[in-house]
């Protein structure tokens, strides 16, 4: 028994690389780290959070949500009966009636986060652990922050030659959907031949294109030997990425944008996905994210978890499922947590400390802390 005594909400707002960052959608020069820490009646503190554009309006709502919608309801509890507090609050009817998805995901996200991170703490495991997972597997990481629709062709190049060469990635992620679709393929181009032909190359469209258009390049990119097409559509167009599935040969990566087992399971049985993506920071934590993981296991879809967290999580419950292999890196929020996310020679650091990877550095909140 771990009985939760009170829960304190914070913002964080980091910076991101170079002063700010885009692709095809969104822009932005912080990363949002709206999230809660929850105190037992043992002593203990467990710390959970979603991931934001860092958008301070609805920060707030996020973090009202959690300490006045989901709180009181948590007051009292046992905090180690993690699945059980899941159903309780996933399904209180009065905030089902308002939000199955959005702020009240989010919200919910931090919490459930927050309780695994108790759960392990109160086992004096790593949560990798505690979920079952072993010491013995290595998890690929490939790095996101070097392929920028912002970035000049001079910089993505250098960049990804930089990971792959110096730092040991053997994946980079880069970014398309720009208006000028011939310039998407000749960045393409250029990064393959910077990085040879035997590192994973990934491109992502968030979400920006249209069928006709997501076919025409999508037919391109086998030429580049592309791994996975992310997000060529709108995110909850199923039959379109259905479609566009029967008519390319490179697979589909989608999922950072779903928040529900519901919406993975009509994309993944209409085969419009074939590297599946779940977020434990969109989707209502690690309690459904597992449930996602599981349902790509058995269609024998590879799960790449999208890093909301950066990481910090996912590298959790990606070493301990085996439906995943790899798993993006975004070096940004590193700094907050006393045990950082770190890739070394392509491969995540297996972590240590007992919890979710999410405890706070004493002074994260003063330094990146915003009201
Ligand atoms: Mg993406």
């Amino acid at each position: 028994m771990s009985i939760i005594t009170s829960i304190q909400t914070f913002i964080l707002h980091v910076p991101v690389t170079r002063g700010g960052i885009a692709d095809s959608t969104h822009s932005i020069s912080h990363w949002g780290v709206p999230g809660v820490i929850i105190r037992t009646d043992d002593g203990l503190a467990g710390y959970g959070f979603a991931g934001t554009h860092a958008h301070l309006a609805t920060d707030r709502l996020i973090s009202s949500c959690i300490a006045e919608a989901y709180g009181p309801l948590l007051i009292g509890k046992d905090a180690t009966e993690v699945a059980h507090l899941w159903d309780l609050l996933a399904h209180c009817p009065p905030i089902q009636w308002v939000g199955r998805c959005g702020i009240t995901h989010l919200a919910l996200a931090a919490i459930d986060i927050a309780l695994w991170d108790i759960k392990a703490k109160h086992a004096g495991l790593p949560l990798w652990k505690l979920l079952g997972g072993s010491a013995s597997k290595r998890l690929e990481a490939y790095n996101t922050d070097g392929g920028w629709l912002n970035w000049p062709t001079e910089t993505l190049v250098g960049d990804c030659k930089r990971l792959v060469e110096v730092e040991g990635y053997r994946g980079v992620k880069i970014k398309i959907g720009s208006p000028e679709p011939g310039r998407d393929l000749d960045r393409l181009e250029k990064v393959r031949n910077a990085i040879g032909p035997s590192i994973k190359l990934m491109v992502d469209a968030n979400g920006r294109l249209d069928l006709p258009a997501a076919v025409q390049i999508g037919r391109r990119l086998r030429d580049f030997d592309v791994v996975w097409f992310e997000e060529p559509m709108w995110y909850d167009d199923v039959a379109g990425h259905a479609t566009l599935a029967r008519q390319i040969d490179t697979p589909i990566a989608l999922g950072e944008q779903l928040y529900r087992l519901d919406e993975f399971r009509n994309f993944v049985s209409a085969a419009a996905v074939h590297f599946v993506q779940p977020d434990v920071t969109r989707l209502a934590g690690i309690t459904e994210w597992w449930q996602v993981a599981d349902l790509a296991l058995a269609y024998r879809l590879p799960v790449a978890a999208h890093v909301g967290d950066m990481g910090q999580i996912h590298v959790h419950t990606s070493i301990a499922h085996r439906a995943c292999g790899i798993l993006e890196f975004i070096p940004w929020i590193r700094d907050c947590f006393t045990d950082p996310a770190t890739v070394r020679e392509g491969y995540y650091v297996t972590p240590q400390q007992p919890g979710a990877g999410t405890t706070l550095k004493p002074d994260a909140i003063e330094r990146f802390g915003v009201r």
